[in-house]
């Protein structure tokens, strides 16, 4: 056979020899070697050349625990010395190219009549790829072995091949225990049709999905699982078997049942507090129409000159108060059953903004408004006496928070496709942290609580802000006062 190595004298039939082989005599000096050889060593050293290293045609060899090998050290090297063979003797070789080989020698010292030693034969096996898969057959059994999960393979009469410790520590088995048996040791009788139609499945080839169900330890303690079930084929693709994965999902059921519980409970809470706060509300409701009219009456009746007419004007005053907290908690509670109802209508917003300065004003006759309006007059299409809520919302809030002197500005402008109402004060500012609670229901900040209120005026603006399609939120410094935004979408500025 004409082969680019095979320009040695090939003494034998190990020229042609599958094997990688190759012979040296006494001193080491090599004499021969096949196609193999040269293959696995990826060079061609130069034979019976005393000039060549001896030993081993390999350009590098290393320990199995990769420290480097002399030559003089190698497995041929020792047969040599020593008389005697070698077998299975795990090598690393290295390539001129730097590709390594994991490699068993076998090693026989050859004799001649005399018994003189006149040289050795080495047969090669390469065992690169074995080593390989022996790596990752070693990894995959640490996962499995180290998975909390139970891991159980069974063959397709569903006889337990292995068993993982997760299964020894979910099913109280231990492995000795379970393997061999059949699968249907953890299966509650009630259940057991379950593996019949599992094992037909996976005997079909198809499918199984992971499903809950319920499985039983030694101990006969009932464990609700997540199962998931692969088959398993042998190396022709055959299925064989199938394993089983099973995850503990006591506590997730745990966890679930609580939080519906707590979820249930919150609920029931939340109603009551929507009913108490609708049946209080209506019930102060009349008996303060009652004290409004008496008021009135009085009012009336007394002399305008009457010292007691400061009296009056102040229950009145504190009565519209109480009105105007009555009146946001009824619409809470229409709020939280859907029944808030809106009005839509056009109007003037700058005529609109007089109107609620004006009201405002009567009020708190000392505080300073400064009007800076769009000077197109837009109309807008909204709910009015919604929409007075949210403005008497935000100017009460910018009264009560910033100082009597400071004076409170009023916008109005149409930025690109929105309708923008502006009140800024002077105030002492919201934190970037309490921005977005305070639209929050009945949050109050702390440093606010010596002001009279509730916390839910900016609640209540937000959801008329919302059903208008609108934009409603706050721009602030701690210590350099606040601007309130409300925006409409402009379209809603056109309908009619
Ligand atoms: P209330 O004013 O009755 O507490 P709101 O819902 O109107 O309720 O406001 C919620 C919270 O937002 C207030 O308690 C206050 O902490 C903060 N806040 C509202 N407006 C201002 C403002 N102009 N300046 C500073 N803080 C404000």
């Amino acid at each position: 056979m004409d082969h680019p190595f095979i320009d040695i004298p090939a003494p034998n039939i190990l020229s042609h020899f599958p094997v990688p082989v190759y012979t040296t005599d006494a001193k080491g000096v090599i004499s021969f070697y096949n196609i193999g050889a040269a293959n696995l060593w990826g060079r061609k050293p130069q034979v019976n050349s005393p000039t060549e290293q001896a030993f081993s045609g390999a350009w590098k060899m290393y320990h199995s625990d990769g420290t480097a090998m002399a030559h003089a050290q190698c497995p041929m090297a020792l047969a040599l010395k020593f008389k005697k063979s070698y077998h299975q003797t795990e090598i690393t070789i290295e390539r001129p190219d730097g590709s390594r080989a994991n490699v068993l020698e076998n090693i026989n010292p050859l004799f001649d009549d005399n018994s003189e030693l006149i040289g050795a034969v080495n047969l090669m096996y390469e065992i690169t790829n074995l080593k390989s898969i022996e790596a990752d057959t070693y990894r995959l059994a640490a996962l499995v072995e180290s998975s909390s999960d139970a891991i159980i393979g069974k063959n397709l009469q569903g006889v337990i091949n292995s068993w993982n410790r997760g299964a020894e520590e979910m099913f109280g088995y231990t492995s000795d225990e379970a393997i061999g048996k059949n699968v249907r040791l953890i299966i509650p009788d009630e259940r057991q049709e379950e593996e019949d139609n599992i094992l037909a499945k996976i005997r079909n080839g198809e499918k199984v999905e992971s499903f809950e169900t319920i499985r039983k330890s030694k101990h006969g303690k009932l464990i609700p699982v997540s199962l998931t079930i692969s088959p398993i084929k042998n190396s022709s693709g055959t299925i064989v078997g199938a394993s089983k994965i099973a995850r503990d999902i006591s506590m997730m059921i745990k966890a679930q049942n609580e939080l519906k519980h707590y979820s249930r409970e919150l609920k029931r809470i939340n109603n009551s507090k929507d009913d108490f706060i609708a049946m209080t509300s209506h019930e102060l409701k009349n008996p303060l129409a009652i004290l409004k009219a008496n008021l009135q009456f009085l009012e009336s009746e007394i002399p305008s000159d009457s010292e007691w007419q400061v009296l009056i004007q102040k229950s009145l005053k504190q009565e519209e108060k109480l009105h105007v907290i009555i009146s946001n908690l009824i619409d809470i509670s229409r709020i939280q059953t859907g029944t808030l109802s809106f009005v839509f209508k056009t109007f003037s917003v700058n005529e609109f903004l007089d109107e609620c300065i004006e009201n405002i004003l009567t009020l708190n006759p000392r505080r300073k408004i400064i009007r800076e309006y769009e000077p197109s007059d837009p109309s807008i299409y909204a709910d009015r006496i919604r929409v007075s809520q949210v403005l008497n919302n935000l100017l009460s809030n910018a009264i009560k928070y910033s100082a009597e002197n400071d004076p409170i500005q009023v916008r109005c402008y149409i930025d690109g496709e929105d309708l923008t109402i502006c009140v800024t004060d002077a105030g002492p500012g919201i934190s970037s942290d309490q921005q977005e609670r305070i639209f929050d229901m009945f949050f109050r900040a702390k440093e606010m609580r010596s002001f009279p209120g509730m916390g839910i005026g900016l609640y209540l603006s937000k959801q008329i802000m919302a059903a208008h399609n609108g934009k409603f939120w706050v721009e602030s410094e701690e210590g350099a006062g606040s601007s309130f935004f409300a925006s409409f979408p402009i379209p809603q500025t056109k309908k009619d």
